[in-house]
């Protein structure tokens, strides 16, 4: 958190130096063969006859945890920590000259670093589990491919549908003058009324929005401000405060233990996108807080109603950056990467080819070309600092959040009156009873089971999508329910 907000330039190099030397400590002592040996009496307590008991989770995870680390060569660990800080360095200046060669060597080297790494990790079925199972525990590149390629092809005519449809909103509303001292306020006064702790929190400004825990009841969130645009701030606060919502939700007593962290990163998603997205994009949401944000900034809305305000909020521009991605066309962005990076993983895609395949993907499935890598292949950080596997778990996010909300509208007696009458409090008790408590108890598709009976499934997403923009851009589709 220090770094991404008041670290002076100058003190960089010294906090690297910091950071290699803990993370050189924590290796040693996450594979002491003492803990080995702990987990194996452990193994035998009384409590493994409940796996869903503390005791029997926190075990459990420790082992899992225990065993990747040790199964991991020391010298191994070493050339990736060097490799990733090398190839973040090239991968901003290749990015910077928008120039895929500079960076291709380093992308190449950790592509073989990550294949050494699954498997020494071992897996059952594709090497890129080996490496998902670390942000995803539980999760498959056989199961995801099955149920990303559904998403997809519901996806791509949606966007296309969008694209060509004669009706589209006005969104200038969003670029008129909002005074930066006020959008803070007013993102603060969101994010408190949907729950999130102040007394236990803060907001920050970041050149990068996240949401960082830094003890049990210190929860920190980021976000950059612009005075001519609402939206980046306002829904990349309400975002990381889905996040923060979920780390003031877990349970303090297990603070340390898995029982009391977020158990994935889909699942970490799909709070922030709850918050974000099926609610905060709602027309409910607007009802309640556009007359607030009138009162907030009375010269950029004070002539603006909440039909027009709501449809500006959901206006879908196909796009080469997947951070700047509006909700219909996020998940096509991160498809691309997640087929990617698996064909690198396998070998059916070299190097040399990944500026070509990108360009081809952004063709097919959002229909634009990118003029040039920066705007392309070199546009995130993620591979350069090693994490290959962590992109399909934002669409995961996206699909739980949209399971999730049925779930919580059904037993709730209908979202919209109580989102529309600012009252929270019912949906975030929900999710911290269903999920946020369970801390790692259960993974994803565990979760789901237990909250709909049902698997993890692209459909609802796809529903709710089409029920937001069909009214929006003039869109039919058969069937169509509408929920908030
Ligand atoms: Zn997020």
């Amino acid at each position: 958190w220090d770094e991404q907000t008041y670290l002076p330039a100058g003190g960089a190099e010294h906090r690297a130096a910091q950071l290699e030397m803990l993370a050189k400590l924590t290796h040693e002592r996450r594979t002491d063969p003492r803990i080995g040996e702990l987990l194996d009496t452990a193994a035998d307590g009384e409590w493994s006859a409940d796996p869903a008991a503390p005791e029997a989770v926190n075990v459990r995870e420790w082992r899992r945890s225990y065993d990747r680390a040790t199964k991991l060569p020391a010298s191994l660990v070493a050339e990736l920590a060097r490799l990733e800080s090398q190839a973040q360095h090239q991968w901003m200046e290749a990015r910077r000259r928008s120039d895929f060669s500079i960076f291709r060597p380093f992308l190449a080297k950790m592509i073989e670093l990550k294949r050494q790494e699954a498997d020494a990790v071992g897996y059952k079925a594709a090497r890129y589990d080996a490496l998902l199972d670390q942000y995803e525990p539980g999760a498959t590149s056989a199961s995801l491919t099955e149920l990303f390629a559904k998403l997809r092809a519901d996806l791509v005519p949606l966007v296309q549908a969008i694209a060509e449809a004669p009706k589209k909103p006005d969104d200038s509303v969003l670029q008129r003058h909002y005074p930066v001292d006020r959008q803070q306020h007013f993102a603060e006064m969101a994010a408190a009324a949907v729950g999130f702790d102040f007394t236990k929190g803060r907001l920050d400004v970041a050149a990068h929005p996240f949401c960082s825990s830094v003890g049990p009841a210190d929860c920190r969130l980021t976000t950059r401000y612009n005075p001519r645009d609402f939206i980046e701030a306002f829904f990349g606060v309400m975002h990381e405060t889905g996040h923060g919502l979920y780390e003031q939700g877990l349970d303090r007593d297990f603070f340390g233990t898995p029982m009391g962290e977020a158990v994935s990163l889909g699942v970490h998603e799909s709070q922030s996108r709850l918050w974000e997205n099926t609610v905060g994009r709602s027309l409910a949401f607007w009802e309640f807080f556009l007359p607030l944000a009138r009162g907030v900034f009375p010269q950029a809305l004070g002539d603006v109603g909440v039909e027009e305000f709501h449809q500006a909020v959901n206006t879908v521009k196909p796009s080469l950056i997947r951070v700047e991605a509006d909700e219909s066309t996020y998940n096509l962005h991160v498809l691309v990467r997640f087929e990617l990076e698996q064909a690198l993983l396998a070998g059916d895609l070299a190097v040399d080819d990944v500026p070509t395949a990108w360009n081809q993907k952004y063709r097919d499935y959002l229909g634009l070309t990118p003029p040039d890598d920066a705007q392309g292949c070199l546009q995130d950080i993620h591979w350069s600092c090693g994490l290959v596997g962590y992109f399909p778990t934002y669409t995961i996010g996206n699909m739980l959040a949209a399971q999730f909300t049925n779930k919580a509208d059904e037993e709730l007696g209908g979202l919209s009156a109580l989102v529309r009458r600012g009252d929270f409090r019912p949906l975030l008790d929900w999710l911290r009873t269903k999920i946020h408590r369970h801390g790692m108890r259960y993974y994803s598709a565990d979760l789901v089971r237990r909250i709909d009976g049902g698997e993890p499934d692209h459909r609802p997403l796809v529903a709710e999508l089409r029920a937001k923009y069909a009214p929006i851009y003039g869109l039919y589709y058969a069937g169509m329910d509408v929920s908030i």
